[in-house]
């Protein structure tokens, strides 16, 4: 009987809960959005008082607002362009249960500034978020000429692991080495780009060693080139792979008990250690949004590999796949794994050990790989310093090189024209190399 009345206060208990929580939330109605050249002001409609905390973060520029036990009543795809300053608007994992994760991703740097205002006539609270944004000093922009973005290209396996073995004996390390090779020189002969080779020759590097390897060469990308294999000839194709968020997350705990480590990650630990020192929950924070980011990224460059490869090769699966791969662990920078077909199929075989073929397949990468990084620059970059023009009327393609000093045949390879015209309203870009 004991435990019986036990259990009654429990149920109870449970029940108080299950009632009490969706009162006790605050709930974001609506979202309002209004830009002017000054600043762009973001209304968020709450049904109560906010308790919240707004930072922002760099390396993409986002502000971030946590909103205590709140829950999110209004749509967030619907404000898609209402502001230049805004790239999109998302939620993300919150700190706490029943909390709300706000992420606005900026299209440039701005600072915030925020305020909560009393009911309006609606009866909303309102939290206001300004953003301005923070033009770039072009004496600064001058004087320290943006870096090259940095590919990291590893061939798999090598030395005493030759990966998998083809029908007639060829090696997956052996197919994948040139497949790299050809990607690092086209990479290499883009402006604003540089490669590096992860493995060089025919030797043993551990997976572990292969992302260390990236970090310390601060790379904004990883890419492995591999090959697939199966028991039988049939499957055939090429895929490409991001990390599963199951290995994400534990690859993040195990960064967290190592302190001494954190610092080794790229971004991350200069923003831990200026803005949080021991604060176990902000250093969370930073490495969550950091992770999550390089996993955005990483789904998006794989799509996009995906869609260059199909014009080159068949495709084994045509959507991004997700696994829980070594090489893929880092939180800190974007890494994807390209199988470039399958070694096992007497086809493909073929065709991965012809050097055209190899070619094509670096060249429909490094094509992927560029649309990714022009479209979004890291901000210390050369790409991001990139200016544009729009076309006026009466001006030609002189007057425009002239107007920026440069030369026109380098305007017109910069924007990939055949001819000398241009029409009105032509964005064209102006190259800084
Ligand atoms: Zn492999």
């Amino acid at each position: 009987m004991k435990n019986l009345s036990w259990m009654k206060t429990w149920v109870l208990g449970l029940l108080l809960t299950l009632v009490a929580g969706p009162a006790l939330a605050n709930q974001l109605e609506r979202i309002r959005i209004s830009h002017s050249p000054e600043k762009t002001r973001v209304v968020l409609d709450m049904s109560g008082k906010p308790s919240f905390s707004a930072f922002r973060l760099t390396g993409p520029d986002r502000l971030v607002v946590d909103l205590k036990t709140t829950k999110l009543k209004a749509k967030l795809t619907a404000l898609e362009k209402s502001s230049p300053l805004i790239r999109r608007i998302r939620t993300s994992n919150p700190q706490g249960d029943g909390d709300l994760r706000l992420v606005l991703d900026l299209t440039q740097s701005a600072s915030h500034k925020t305020q909560v205002l009393g009911a309006s006539p609606q009866g909303y609270h309102r939290l206001v978020l300004d953003l301005v944004p923070t033009s770039r000093n072009p004496s600064t922009v001058a004087a320290s000429p943006g870096r090259n973005v940095v590919i990291g290209i590893d061939a798999g396996h090598g030395g005493k692991d030759p990966g998998s073995i083809g029908p007639s004996g060829t090696y997956e390390k052996d197919v994948v080495l040139p497949i790299a090779q050809k990607l690092k020189a086209k990479i290499d002969a883009t402006p604003g780009f540089e490669a590096f080779l992860v493995r060089e020759g025919d030797y043993f590097v551990s997976l572990d060693q292969r992302s260390a390897k990236a970090r310390k060469k601060k790379a904004d990308l990883l890419v492995s080139i591999h090959a697939d294999a199966f028991t039988s000839p049939q499957p055939r194709g090429a895929s490409v792979w991001v990390l599963s968020l199951r290995r994400a997350n534990s690859e993040m705990g195990r960064w967290l008990e190592r302190d001494d480590k954190l610092s080794e990650l790229r971004g991350i630990g200069e923003v831990i250690s200026q803005s949080s020192q021991d604060d176990p929950h902000l250093q969370r924070t930073f490495l969550d949004l950091a992770r999550e980011n390089s996993m955005m990224e990483s789904q998006a460059l794989a799509s996009s590999m995906l869609k260059q490869m199909g014009q080159v090769t068949r495709l084994h699966k045509s959507k991004p796949q997700f696994a829980s791969l070594a090489v893929l662990k880092s939180p800190d920078f974007p890494s994807l794994l390209v199988e470039t077909g399958f070694i096992s199929n007497p086809h493909e075989e073929r065709q991965l050990r012809d050097p055209g073929h190899q070619r094509k397949m670096a060249n429909a990468l490094s094509v992927a790989i560029q649309n990714h990084f022009r479209s979004n620059p890291p901000r210390d970059s050369l790409l991001a310093q990139r200016q544009t023009h729009k076309v006026q009327r009466g001006e030609s393609l002189s007057v425009i090189a002239r107007r920026y000093q440069v030369s026109v045949p380098a305007l017109k390879q910069a924007n990939q024209l055949k001819s000398d015209t241009v029409r009105i309203g032509q964005e064209l870009v102006i190259p800084t190399l």
